[in-house]
């Protein structure tokens, strides 16, 4: 990947954003952790987020396109400066539920577009030793129809997120 981006477009999933404010996305930008971390934080980068459109992610390949025109036009930002990050949401099994179902898809959307893909966003540490112990698989065997794919608690967030 080229290292010298300008824009950095977050793709969220446009279902968990619909009780997710998008903070702790913005949160490890801000610091540089997790998928953020290959940049330093004295990088003047821009970011945009948006959400995939909603199942199956059509939507991305919409929104993409319009950024490279907007950006090309107005600023004569190349695509080669322009980066997609998949917020964890969607590439991990996490708090708000499994992995995107059409996360290939996604991933050929972008593709199509040439754009760069980094996978993941903000990085919990409690979600990913949960990941390692298989707690979420478990979870997500014991959920029953009427539940929620987890209760809404300060504990599931945690310190660092549910990603
Ligand atoms: S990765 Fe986390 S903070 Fe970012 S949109 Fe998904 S659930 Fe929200
Ligand atoms: S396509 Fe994937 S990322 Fe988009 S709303 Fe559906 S599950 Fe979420």
């Amino acid at each position: 990947m080229n290292s010298q981006k300008t824009y950095i477009a977050v793709i969220q999933c446009h279902l968990v954003k619909q009780r997710c404010s998008g903070y702790f996305c913005e949160k490890a930008f801000n610091e540089r952790s997790g998928g953020f971390s290959v940049y330093n934080r004295d990088e003047n980068l821009r970011i945009l987020y948006m959400t995939c459109g909603g199942c199956c992610g059509r939507a991305t390949h919409r929104k993409l396109a319009n950024l490279i025109r907007m950006s090309k036009k107005r600023e004569s930002i190349s695509k080669d400066q322009i980066v997609v990050h998949l917020a964890s949401c969607i590439t991990n099994d996490n708090y708000h539920g499994p992995p995107c179902p059409h996360l290939d898809y996604l991933k050929e959307l972008i593709a199509k577009l040439s754009l760069d893909i980094v996978e993941g966003t903000n990085i919990s540490p409690k979600a990913e030793s949960r990941r390692l112990e298989g707690r979420y698989k478990l979870r997500a065997d014991q959920v029953t129809e009427t539940d929620e794919f987890f209760s809404e608690s300060e504990d599931e967030y945690g310190d660092g997120g549910g990603e």
